[in-house]
């Protein structure tokens, strides 16, 4: 029976030498394979052309390399670009460039599908199938790269975990790919110019900060009381502010890194005063910043934005207590790539 070929990039650089040395080569090979595969993204034993033809054979027999493909470009009106990934197993996520003046920041998915359950999320309506590779999330950061130098003139600048699934569900696949995209023989990024965003596991967040990673964390809060937050992100209940909110501490104790808070304002939902308080008061169990952003329908129409009314009420509460809020406009709406949208429509 034919053995079946594995995919090499589950290996880490001492194991490919290892591989080498029990061939009686050197071992030295497998640094140059490793450099093929992560800094060149090689998509072929055939192009590594500093190995004799004997090494790339050997390596064709015993391995493959997985890559993904773009299945479906498509550009929206204010440049931002969505990617409709396909995987080596045919399954599908989307990932997403979204161009400003001062950066070009990717948008990266890492489940197939997702499995919370946040009401006003279509991301959640796709079962969760599986959690991607270190490799698969690599590779969306590496197209994005590409397609930000070719369409924009420019490097890639930021990512940021916001596409589909739960990083930290698929916690030890996130931080390989954050590893490899961050390393020298990988894409040698800044860990600085790198944002997680979590719904909020705080075992999870616990584990971080005592890795002590230096990416950013950005937390999807939505509503700071429990009733609330558990009516439109039911794993609440599970999770509950009082947990989520102990990580957050230790998190700030141990990394020193302010935390972003994710929040879309939706009429008759969290658009009171008591909401607002609820926030501020939040905010200062640990040094933070509130993001709000709008909010993008999905198809039932069940949520609406709340009135700038609204909005401004959280603003102004915020900025006079002295936290500091910004407002995140929707990029992509056209073709179905902000915050929320990603479905795999196509
Ligand atoms: N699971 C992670 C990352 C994916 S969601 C998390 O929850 O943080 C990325 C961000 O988009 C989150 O802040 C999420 O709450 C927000 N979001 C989801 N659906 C949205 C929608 N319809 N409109 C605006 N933002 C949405």
């Amino acid at each position: 029976m034919l053995q079946e070929k594995k995919d090499i990039r589950a290996l880490s650089k001492e194991q490919l030498r290892d591989f080498f040395a029990a061939q009686g080569d050197q071992a030295y090979r497998g640094n140059q394979v490793y450099e093929w595969l992560w800094q060149k993204s090689a998509h072929s034993f055939e192009g590594m052309t500093n190995l004799s033809k004997d090494t790339r054979e050997l390596l064709d027999k015993n391995f493959i390399i997985n890559h993904i493909s773009v299945d479906q470009m498509q550009r929206s009106a204010d440049g931002t670009i969505k990617n409709a990934v396909k995987l080596h197993d045919g399954l599908l996520v989307e990932s997403v460039l979204i161009p400003t003046e001062a950066r070009t920041t990717a948008c990266v998915s890492s489940q197939v599908g997702c499995s919370l359950d946040c009401r006003f999320c279509a991301t959640s309506r796709l079962k969760r199938m599986r959690n991607l590779n270190p490799d698969e999330i690599y590779d969306q950061v590496v197209v994005i790269d590409k397609q930000s130098r070719l369409y924009f003139g420019r490097p890639l600048s930021n990512i940021v975990f916001m596409g589909m699934g739960e990083p930290l569900m698929n916690y030890n696949n996130v931080l390989k790919a954050i590893g490899k995209i961050t390393s020298r023989e990988g894409l040698g990024m800044s860990p600085k110019r790198i944002t997680v965003s979590t719904s909020g596991v705080p075992k999870m967040i616990k584990k971080m900060a005592d890795e002590e990673v230096r990416f950013n964390l950005a937390v999807s809060l939505h509503s700071a009381i429990d009733v609330v937050r558990t009516s439109i992100m039911p794993f609440n209940k599970t999770f509950p502010l009082k947990d989520l909110r102990e990580a957050l501490q230790y998190w700030y104790a141990k990394t020193k890194n302010r935390i972003t808070y994710e929040y879309v304002v939706w009429k008759d939902v969290n658009d009171t005063q008591k909401d607002v308080d609820a926030l501020v008061k939040f905010c200062r169990f640990a040094p933070s910043k509130v993001n709000l952003i709008e909010y993008n329908p999905i198809d039932d129409g069940e949520f609406s934005q709340a009135s700038d009314k609204a909005l401004q009420l959280y603003q102004e509460t915020l900025q006079d207590n002295g936290i500091v809020v910004t407002v995140r406009r929707s990029r992509g709406k056209d073709i179905d790539a902000a915050c929320g949208q990603l479905a795999n429509k196509s």
